[in-house]
């Protein structure tokens, strides 16, 4: 695990400001979630991809504070059909939070997804994206990103979702084992959490995507 590097934190909020992309640091998880109630109206529409990030911040239980209408895709008893509709309404929603599997040092964002509602409203609907990463997401560039995809953040998230994947199992991508492999290789598992890859680099809507992060080790 990288140690928290300030220089390198500073360069790669400037290169997410180059990429239009607003960018704070703030040190610990409980300025995050004041940092969050800061990008935040009340009364407004929220919602948010599946992250281990916004759990361990405490910002799911702001969410649910009663001050936001939020749309919330794992209350109990909903439907797949329910969860379906708030997936697709997370496309007109205010504000949409999410973590990201790493960020690069020259201002980009990677992330991949299974169900792909979590990369498609990071791309294009809500009107806000908010980030919360802790610093041991920061990355040289987009190979280091790919590999930490296979060897950190995928299998984590599939052993705590307990997917049926090679990498539950192993802890690194079967795609590893291939010295030919190419981007987008791996396992044919109908659990796959990786399916779709998207990269975030220049916006044309300048500060809609808001990084925020945090110097404390955060999720996968
Ligand atoms: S392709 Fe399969 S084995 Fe490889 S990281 Fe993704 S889920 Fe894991």
């Amino acid at each position: 695990m990288n140690e928290l590097d300030m220089t390198r934190v500073e360069k790669t909020m400037e290169a997410l400001r180059k990429n239009n992309m607003s960018a704070c640091f703030v040190s610990t998880k409980a300025e995050a979630v004041e940092k969050v109630k800061e990008l935040l109206k009340k009364g407004d529409t929220v919602t948010h991809g599946g992250s281990v990030t916004l759990s361990e911040c405490g910002i799911t239980e702001l969410l649910k504070s009663g001050d936001y209408n939020y749309l919330d895709r794992s209350a109990p008893g909903l439907t797949r059909e329910q969860v379906q509709d708030i997936y697709r309404k997370a496309f007109s929603c205010d504000a949409y939070l999410t973590s990201t599997n790493a960020i690069t040092e020259n201002g980009m964002l990677f992330n991949t997804d299974g169900n792909c509602n979590r990369v498609a409203a990071i791309v294009f609907g809500p009107e806000s994206v908010i980030v919360v990463a802790g610093y041991n997401k920061i990355v040289k560039d987009l190979d280091e990103a790919f590999l930490r995809l296979r060897t950190v953040a995928s299998p984590k998230n599939t052993q705590r979702l307990n997917c049926a994947t090679y990498c539950a199992k192993t802890g690194k991508c079967v795609s590893l084992n291939d010295p030919d492999a190419k981007l987008g290789d791996g396992c044919k598992s109908e659990q796959r959490i990786c399916c779709s890859y998207v990269v975030s680099s220049f916006q044309r809507v300048k500060d809609r995507i808001k990084v925020i992060i945090v110097g404390e080790e955060l999720g996968y």
